[in-house]
């Protein structure tokens, strides 16, 4: 039976990559060596190495100017702390919109003084905060793109002269930005990207070397980037991986292919959810995340019922998150409308059943 994964991440990849990731173990590039036992020194894991980083580079708009792709290891949240680490002198702007944004804060306050300058933890982190100023004398200003928990996305990021940091961890590849506005761009890769193991980080280089402090060698920026995001011996599967992800989304014809399939999917659930009297969105509206839809039964007592019924059809992690409740409906670049289409077909009969 087909299987339709909505699993917050880990989570979905397509099935190309899969088929050509699976090869790979057994027989690299008819090499007659599996990925798994070569070099990351040798020329063919060199040439996978630098055709991930120019493809991240060249996919956000970014080949050609002052910027570096580094693929690190420690996840997302050890760039909570590196970027901290690398950039905070004195005093960070951070904007609160859940939990990873919190713990990204509790990080940067190991080095410096952190100002808070909106939260949206008075109502459950269920909307993104608009009207707030990022002091002149920060250095640098943080904020997460995507609240994977919640179910909300940044819309419009602040203009600020300071530099922009972001946490793009569940919407890196998937909708088109301006990412010139933003100067350190990081995402763990096991959303939009590959497997989990590798993380990306899109520095630009001008914002490096301003801190007094000394870096230890592995958090220090510099380091990776003056050897290529070979300092150590990379992720080099999750880095194949996700390559061949890359490749992929080029292949499908970029981040403006996958931003108006997301845009599909996500007008299909969310109308649905509005639609339905047996269901409540979590989000506010204009801040709802195409990627993770967060949503309630609006009388608990047909949970069995409504969990009998996605479950028998195939579909895949719909729970949501315990600080949530409820559901989430996680549909990154790989997942298919039809797929999609299942769960909303799940929630309409549940409608005729009761
Ligand atoms: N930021 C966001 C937005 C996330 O969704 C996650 C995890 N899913 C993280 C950070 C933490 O990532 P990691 O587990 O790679 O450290």
């Amino acid at each position: 039976m087909k299987k339709h994964n909505f699993s917050a991440g880990p989570c979905i990849l397509p099935q190309e990559v899969f088929q050509e990731a699976s090869q790979a173990i057994l027989d690299f590039n008819d090499s007659g060596l599996s990925i798994l036992e070569i070099s990351h020194r040798s020329p063919a894991f060199v040439s996978v190495m630098e055709e991930a980083r120019s493809l991240a580079l060249e996919l956000l708009g970014l080949k050609n100017k002052d910027y570096k792709a580094l693929f690190l290891q420690g996840g997302a949240s050890t760039q909570f702390l590196m970027a901290a680490y690398n950039l905070l002198e004195k005093k960070a702007a951070y904007l609160n919109t859940g939990t990873w944004s919190t713990k990204a804060i509790k990080e940067a306050k190991l080095f410096g003084e952190v100002v808070e300058v909106a939260s949206s933890k008075d109502k459950n982190f269920n909307y993104i905060p608009k009207f707030f100023s990022v002091p002149d004398d920060a250095d640098y200003f943080h904020c997460t793109s995507n609240n994977t928990i919640f179910g909300t996305q940044i819309k419009e990021f602040p203009s600020t002269s300071k530099p922009l940091v972001c946490d793009m961890s569940s919407d890196i590849f998937s909708r088109e930005l301006d990412f010139s506005k933003f100067d350190l761009i990081y995402a763990g890769a096991q959303k939009n990207m590959g497997p989990a193991g590798t993380t990306l980080v899109v520095v630009k280089e001008d914002i490096l070397g301003k801190v007094s402090r000394e870096i230890p060698s592995m958090m220090n920026y510099s380091t990776h980037i003056g050897k290529d995001s070979m300092f150590n011996t990379p992720a080099v599967y999750a880095v194949y991986v996700s390559m061949l992800t890359l490749r992929w989304i080029k292949a499908k014809g970029g981040i403006k292919a996958m931003e108006d399939l997301n845009n599909k999917k996500a007008e299909l659930i969310y109308a649905e959810i509005d639609r339905n009297p047996l269901f409540r969105g979590f989000a506010a509206k204009e801040d709802r995340s195409p990627m993770n839809a967060t949503f309630n039964l609006t009388d608990e007592s047909h949970k069995e019922t409504f969990d009998k019924l996605w479950k028998d059809a195939g579909v895949n992690g719909l729970n949501g998150h315990r600080s949530v409740g409820g559901y989430r409906a996680s549909m990154y670049n790989a997942l298919s409308l039809e797929s999609v289409q299942v769960v909303v077909d799940c929630m309409q009969e549940l409608e005729r059943k009761i």
